[in-house]
């Protein structure tokens, strides 16, 4: 399928690439480097051969998200973002971006949002999960109370915000510690992110502000094919849960869910069964996955052709609302 929309393709900054180079043997860094770090050579060329007319871009993980000095944290956030926009303003027909945001600083992250979305022209928020600070070594998920005002302001400026994964903390990854095999993508990012999302749908923040848009990679982070169950459980056994709706609900109004990562079309088909299909984006997680096996499975997995152009275009174009941007 030609023109596509992917929703999930990184770049590093020389701050933040040291953070994707411990995925890496020595040896294939390199080239791995050259991907993540330009815009324009292999991804532009990737991008061409394989039907995807543009990229919505963001930064690695955790990045931002890990910096435990506010103030650093503030600085890389406006680098990448500024070095972002710059090349969304050279290629306007080939890339938008997804706002780095630093979130160990509430009031920050505010303007740095407004700034972004504002004057930079970001169609939307992507944060590598919970942010650190560095008060105690402590973390915060983003039900924290402190987070309310900065959810307000996403409200109003009416833009989804990407929940993607990083690494847990090392005290929430007791369970596969000596288990290294399990850590990353390979399960550990999907756990924690998933958890992330249940807090944030828990917490009632979707009840004070309904219109806030979410958005989960890989099919739902394991969402689709669990929540029925949580639900289940949660409503024989409330304890107090603040949300007034039940979690289903907000899934089926409030979040969207993009391919990155899972190229396998049994997911894609539950993820569609769960949640319908208009609520689906095309990724590639580009450069940790190749743009080559997203499309080249998506572009023929059996689905019928009208539901395949909203998932890899006009649903994405819908939720940003893009119009003919
Ligand atoms: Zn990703």
């Amino acid at each position: 399928m030609r023109g596509k929309i992917d929703l999930e393709g990184h770049f590093a900054i020389q701050d933040t690439a040291g953070d994707s180079e411990r995925y890496f043997d020595k040896d294939a860094w390199p080239k791995f480097a050259e991907k993540i770090l330009g815009f324009t050579n292999i991804r532009l060329e990737e991008m061409d051969q394989y039907g995807i007319e543009k990229m919505i871009l963001s930064l690695n993980s955790p990045a931002v998200q890990a910096i435990t000095d506010k103030k650093r944290a503030v600085e890389v956030a406006k680098r990448s973002n500024d070095i972002m926009a710059d090349i969304m303003q050279k290629r306007p027909d080939r890339f938008l971006g997804f706002a780095a945001l630093p979130l160990q600083d509430p009031d920050a992250a505010v303007l740095e949002l407004q700034r972004c979305v504002k004057d930079l022209g970001c169609v939307g928020i992507l944060a590598n999960s919970f942010s650190q600070t560095d008060e105690n070594g402590g973390y915060k998920y983003y039900d924290d109370p402190i987070y309310r005002p900065f959810w307000a302001e996403v409200a109003k400026l009416d833009v989804p915000f990407y929940l993607h994964p990083r690494e847990p903390m090392p005290c929430n990854i007791q369970s596969i510690a000596g288990h290294p095999w399990l850590e990353g993508a390979a399960w550990a990012f999907g756990v924690d992110t998933a958890t992330h999302a249940l807090r944030i749908m828990c917490s009632g923040i979707l009840d004070e502000h309904p219109n806030l848009k979410f958005i989960l990679g890989h099919l739902g982070e394991t969402l689709s094919f669990c929540i029925w169950r949580t639900q289940n459980r949660i409503s024989k056994t409330d304890r107090g849960l603040p949300a007034k709706r039940p979690l289903t609900e907000y899934m089926l109004k409030n979040f969207w869910y993009t391919t990155s990562g899972q190229n396998h079309t049994s997911s894609l088909l539950n993820t569609m069964m769960e949640f319908g299909t208009d609520r689906i984006l095309f990724a590639t997680d580009f450069p940790f996955e190749t743009i080559q096996d997203a499309c080249e499975w998506f572009d023929n997995c059996p689905i019928n052709e009208n539901d395949r152009y909203k998932i890899g275009r006009q649903n994405t174009i819908d939720l940003f609302k893009l119009g003919n941007k």
